[in-house]
């Protein structure tokens, strides 16, 4: 396999579309790699693009420990197809799990479905090092500390949560009910039904990342031998790891697995890092060997195991053979907004057009909320996916019981609170 992940990677500086609706939508249509603040990623509104590419789909109920009840969590790929829920979210991060609280605290089931393995969206994918400071209660907030605590407000009414699944049809059905088509790892398809969806989308479908001329190969491996993230750290024990990448994830997962590792190389394709500069002193510092300008050449597999990789030098071209047991790709995320387009809802600006009093779309009972939404003075914040979520949830509740009050009081009055 040819390796160079330069070959798909614009060298110089990258166009910034940080709240900018038009720029996103262009760089979407030009498959462009883009900046949002100190994040680099790729947009594309190529269906085919951008694939989930994590195998593991069951997630660990987060332990009391973590300040989440471990009871009536039920995060689990979606099995039967049968369970009609009232709301299906569509998308985990910030706003997706803001409304799967809202929506729970409205005594709705609630299913969260999202492309990638893990919840937290953008912040998750992009910045979960940076400190955030437009977040009403929080004069700063790491964004991996803020999705910790929207994890645990937004899990508490025990939502399904079906990670690892790209929603590629959303269509309603005779009797009104929509039906939600997924297409996961390995192009395994599931179906999902609901009284209403609220489409919290973001940016569109995050994936990680592969490499250049990928072979397919690699894809049978993932969850077993080929990572895109860590979930369980036991699976790296003794284990010669290579990562590949130079952002927060790269160096968080090498220095989370280096005490339980055997060895760790970690290369990088330059010698600027876009991870914190703390976190890299702390790998520099550590027993990970770490080669600036080195790429992957090429994968040995023997069976079903990866026997080896070949490493190069992308200055000098000089090859450099590893045994390793795993690999851990850090290449950051390709945002998919495609599906969406084709779902016979009124598009804008690479969104979602809603009624901005009630976040319904033209299709009724399909509302949109967070950065995908589309109205006029729409900002795309943190905040502002708040407050759209909450007004969702409460009208999709609205839409399946019309007796039921659209704004149904305070949390704070609430019996037991
Ligand atoms: C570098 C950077 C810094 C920022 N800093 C700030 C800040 O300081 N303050 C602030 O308020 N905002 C900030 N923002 C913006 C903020 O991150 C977004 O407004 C917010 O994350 C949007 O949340 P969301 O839940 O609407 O969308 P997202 O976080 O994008 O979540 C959408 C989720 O939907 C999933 N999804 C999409 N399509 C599908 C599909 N078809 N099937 C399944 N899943 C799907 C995606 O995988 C994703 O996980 C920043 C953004 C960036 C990039």
């Amino acid at each position: 396999m040819s390796d160079d992940v330069n070959n798909n990677q614009q060298d110089g500086p990258l166009p910034d579309v940080s709240e900018n609706p038009e720029a996103i939508e262009a760089a979407a249509a030009q498959d462009a790699r883009v900046e949002s603040g100190d994040a680099e990623f790729q947009l594309t509104d190529n269906p085919e693009e951008g694939e989930p590419a994590q195998a593991e789909t069951t997630v660990e109920p987060i332990d009391t420990e973590d300040g989440v009840p471990k009871e009536g969590m039920n995060l689990h790929h979606a099995e039967s197809v049968d369970e009609l829920f009232d709301c299906t979210i569509i998308g985990g991060g910030t706003t997706g799990l803001y409304g799967a609280f809202y929506a729970g605290m409205r005594e709705m089931s609630v299913k969260i479905v999202d492309s990638l393995g893990e919840l937290g969206g953008q912040v998750s994918a992009l910045y979960p090092e940076k400190y955030i400071y437009d977040v009403a209660g929080f004069p700063e907030v790491k964004g991996k500390e803020l999705i910790a605590g929207c994890i645990q407000q937004g899990l508490q009414f025990g939502p399904t949560v079906c990670l690892g699944e790209k929603v590629e049809h959303l269509e309603k059905q005779e009797d009104g009910t929509f039906t939600l088509s997924t297409e996961g790892p390995n192009e395994t398809k599931h179906m999902h039904r609901s009284k209403t969806v609220i489409i919290a989308a973001g940016v569109g479908a995050f994936a990680p990342r592969k490499l250049p001329d990928y072979d397919p190969k690699l894809d049978e491996l993932e969850g077993k031998h080929v990572f895109y993230f860590v979930k369980d750290l036991e699976v790296f024990r003794d284990q010669n790891i290579l990562i590949v990448g130079g952002g927060d994830s790269a160096m968080d997962w090498a220095m989370m697995l280096e005490p339980i590792a055997k060895q760790i190389t970690l290369i990088h394709r330059r010698d600027k890092w876009r991870a914190h500069e703390d976190s890299v002193k702390k790998v520099l510092n550590s027993s990970v060997d770490v080669r600036v300008f080195h790429e992957v050449k090429e994968v040995q597999f023997e069976g079903d195991d990866i026997s080896g990789v070949t490493i190069y030098d992308n200055k000098t071209k000089q090859e450099t053979p590893l045994q390793i047991d795993k690999l851990i790709m850090c290449l950051g995320f390709i945002a998919n907004i495609g599906p969406i387009k084709e779902w016979g809802l009124e598009i804008q600006g690479g969104g979602i057009v809603v009624n901005s009093g009630t976040m319904q779309t033209n299709i009724p009972g399909i509302f949109a909320a967070g950065d995908v939404a589309r109205y006029e003075g729409k900002l795309g914040l943190i905040a502002t996916g708040f407050g759209e979520a909450a007004t969702a949830a409460n009208y999709a509740k609205n839409f399946i019981d019309p007796a039921s009050r659209v704004f149904p009081g305070h949390s704070s009055e609430r019996d037991g609170h």
